[in-house]
């Protein structure tokens, strides 16, 4: 480290310290308490007082101190885990709405307990997000007796659970569930017919764990409830075939960045004619041009196991942050549909959009919540911005010793792959364990072969075997370990030396420790921590060097031109190039492009904030329905909910056509953002006025047939949806529009 980047790693530490102070500060009063001496039973009857005090008024701030040291000793007395200091300020931070960064291994189920039995106090209900099922159900599991010690009640959500288990599980002081999951339980209550249909309580504090997925990369997913109508028509086949038919480069071409793709005049005179639609321009065509471009695109830029793969006849959909199977998630309507016939499947995604909120706009209904993750720093800005909350980077228990080695960067891709494997085999010689982290399920599978050509066995973690995750991670830090993933996010299982075999423990550690190889400088320097965080845990020793390739989509991003000096555009050479001078400009581009993702970002925002300010609102008036005992009858009230959830329905598929081609909107100069707004007030603001007319002819009808007594919903028309089911959609082909046109 040179003395420029000493003096700026002085200041940087100085100002984490001062930003921990006021943490350090409560620190000390919680280990004044001393409650080692007192018995269980005050333990627990001190728990009951601060419940009391917590419900008729006092503040939380007043009794955080004595309930954290309680919480504390209980979690040492149930769990044999003493909390460390860093655990007790990790919590206080988690306490007062902020986003704490703690490197993995170090504890942060433990440390979310505190702030968790704090808030939980109050009687109303503390959500902890968790990543995955499993990780609800584990951490239910293994905290669930420290809460339990000191009276509260605990439970966690999963998939496939009934009604009654679920709004038992939400009645719980202390709830563990992953977002999604308590987001689809929130949308199927926008649509409950009967307030004994609801299984959430009112929001009341939440704590997100692994809070820069969620916040960040998987903010702007949309959670969609959909329902049951007779199954629509469907050109996709057709539009599939004509797809195949048009050639790249002649009749259709990509944008620069390869995003998106769009018809010539050829090609659009070729489709016209193959599809007898005259002008495929015109308005009334709209819907034949939409389909075309999904069936292009779907064509020429998914691809299958990189995009998506197929399994036991389903189409399943790969995360590119995560590299791993995106459980239960769609493309946007016309483009998922696409997928499947390019395919040759019918079509699964039939049925109409109910009600939809974006992960985002879910976390804002709390009216407290606060986040934790490894990695957080690096998006401080938009934590900021998007959420208002601030990072709080916690020490770790033990100082870090792992040394994170400058970039290796090459020329072309060849001579990376070749300087991976020489590098991998040499270091796999001396036992020391090695993870690789890759950025497709293709590269992947590529490195491997290579690999195993050159006589190292590996294990591989990707899309493809992700049910063996927690097997191949535990393995993952064993002497002549050799794992190759796709893309560590999320992945929540930390990685110990020797597989937690002391004796082998010892012996990685002499060599060296877990050595992570990342084969690509990812768009995002926080998802890069992530893959460098999986060595050095808790003070272990480790390592991690990136190898990175002006070949990479970061640098195509960017803009190769900019990029790099001509001179080392056209030379191709198989040693890495002169390292200081272009690290230091990759780490200026993934700035750079992680500025420009912020932007977009918050561009995609204004769409989404404005038909959600929508949707408060009409939720308010539908729960004014639902919750009205005073002035309606139950027939009144089924009529109206019937014909909201309808009109709210159809808005939704109106929004989301012209959410679909509002990007046009900037080649005739407008402005696509407040066109897009203008039409969608004007569509909101037509539907009082549709309501009362659709309810009072409803009821005018049921009057008239002498039918109100007992009504057969089925036989007036008015019958809702039977069967509701709820999946997630893949926006990622939102954002990559949005790159294109600028929005
Ligand atoms: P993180 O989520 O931060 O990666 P975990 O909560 O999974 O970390 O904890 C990592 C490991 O550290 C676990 O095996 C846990 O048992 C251990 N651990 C955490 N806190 C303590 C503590 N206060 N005392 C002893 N062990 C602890």
């Amino acid at each position: 480290m040179n003395f420029a980047s000493k003096l700026v790693q002085m200041v940087k530490d100085r100002f984490v310290q001062h930003n921990l102070k006021s943490y350090s500060d409560k620190l000390r009063e919680i280990s004044a308490l001393k409650l080692e001496s007192w018995d269980d039973e005050r333990l627990q009857s001190e728990s009951l007082k601060l419940k009391n005090k917590a419900q008729s008024g006092t503040s939380l701030d007043d009794i955080l101190v004595e309930a954290f040291a309680i919480a504390g000793e209980a979690a040492s007395r149930v769990l044999g885990m003493r909390p460390f200091d860093v655990q007790y300020m990790a919590g206080t931070a988690l306490h007062e709405r902020n986003m704490v960064e703690m490197q993995t291994g170090e504890g942060k189920t433990l440390a979310a307990v505190m702030p968790a039995y704090l808030n939980a106090l109050q009687g109303k209900g503390v959500h902890i997000l968790t990543f995955n099922d499993y990780l609800a159900g584990r951490d239910a599991e293994w905290m669930g007796p420290v809460y339990r010690f000191l009276g509260l009640s605990v439970s966690y959500v999963k998939e496939g659970m009934s009604i009654e288990e679920r709004q038992r599980a939400y009645a719980a002081d202390i709830t563990y569930v992953t977002a999604k999951e308590a987001g689809f339980d929130y949308l199927r209550d926008t649509i409950a017919l009967k307030p004994e249909g609801i299984v959430h309580r009112p929001f009341h504090f939440a704590i997100v764990d692994e809070a820069d997925s969620l916040l960040i990369d998987e903010a702007r997913v949309p959670l969609v409830i959909a329902g049951e109508i007779a199954s629509t028509s469907s050109d996709g086949s057709r539009m599939a075939n004509l797809a195949r038919e048009l050639k790249l480069g002649e009749d259709y071409d990509f944008d620069e960045n390869k995003r998106n793709v769009y018809l010539t005049d050829t090609g659009a005179e070729k489709a016209e004619q193959i599809l007898r639609s005259g002008n495929l321009y015109e308005t009334h065509n709209s819907h034949l041009l939409t389909s075309l471009n999904c069936a292009l695109h779907a064509e020429s830029l998914l691809k299958r196991d990189v995009d998506y793969m197929i399994r036991d006849g389903k189409l399943e959909l790969i995360d590119l942050h995560t590299g791993r199977v995106a459980e239960n998630r769609h493309w946007p309507d016309g483009l998922q549909a696409a997928v499947e016939a390019k395919e040759g499947m019918v079509s699964k995604s039939s049925g109409k959009i109910l009600g939809t909120i974006t992960l985002q706009h879910l976390l804002s209904l709390y009216p407290k919540f606060s986040g934790m993750t490894a990695t957080a720093q690096d998006s401080a800005e938009e934590f900021d911005e998007t959420y208002s909350l601030n990072v709080v980077q916690i020490p770790p228990n033990r100082p870090k010793i792992r040394i994170d080695h400058e970039s290796r960067i090459f020329t072309h891709k060849e001579a990376r792959l070749k300087a991976l494997v020489k590098e991998i085999a040499e270091v796999h010689a001396t036992k020391r364990p090695i993870l690789i982290g890759t950025s497709s399920v293709e590269e992947s599978d590529q490195l491997s072969e290579q690999l195993n050509k050159a006589g190292v066995p590996c294990h591989v973690l990707n899309a493809k075997n992700d049910e063996k995750e927690a097997e191949i991670i535990s393995k993952a830090g064993e002497l002549g370990a050799v794992t190759v993933s796709t893309n560590m996010a999320g992945r929540g299982v930390d990685i110990r030396l020797g597989g937690g075999d002391p004796q082998q423990a010892e012996q990685v550690a002499e060599l060296g420790g877990l050595y992570v190889i990342g084969t690509h400088m990812n768009e995002s320097a926080r998802i890069d921590n992530q893959l460098r965080g999986r060595a050095g845990r808790q003070g272990d020793p480790g390592s991690s060097r990136f190898y990175v390739c002006l070949e990479d989509d970061l640098i195509n991003r960017f803009g190769i031109e900019k990029a790099i000096p001509a001179a080392y555009r056209t030379k191709q050479q198989d040693e890495p190039l002169e390292a200081s001078v272009f690290s230091k400009k990759m780490d200026h581009i993934q700035r750079v492009v992680m500025g420009q993702n912020f932007e977009m970002r918050k561009t995609l925002n204004k769409y989404s904030d404005m038909l959600e300010e929508q949707r408060r609102i009409h939720q308010e008036q539908r729960e004014a329905v639902l919750y009205n005992d005073d002035t309606m009858s139950d027939t009144e009230k089924y009529v109206n909910l019937y014909h909201m959830d309808r009109l709210w329905s159809d808005h939704l598929a109106y929004v989301s056509y012209i959410r679909e081609s509002i990007h046009l909107e900037s080649l005739a100069n407008r402005n696509p953002v407040d066109e897009f707004h203008n039409r969608i007030i004007h569509a909101f603001e037509q539907l009082p006025d549709k309501l009362e007319q659709e309810t009072a002819k409803t009821l005018r009808k049921i009057k008239a047939n002498g039918t109100e007594e007992q009504i057969d919903w089925e036989k007036e028309g008015l019958k809702a949806p039977s069967r509701t089911w709820t999946y997630l959609i893949q926006d990622q082909f939102i954002e990559k529009k949005a790159n294109i046109f600028g929005l």
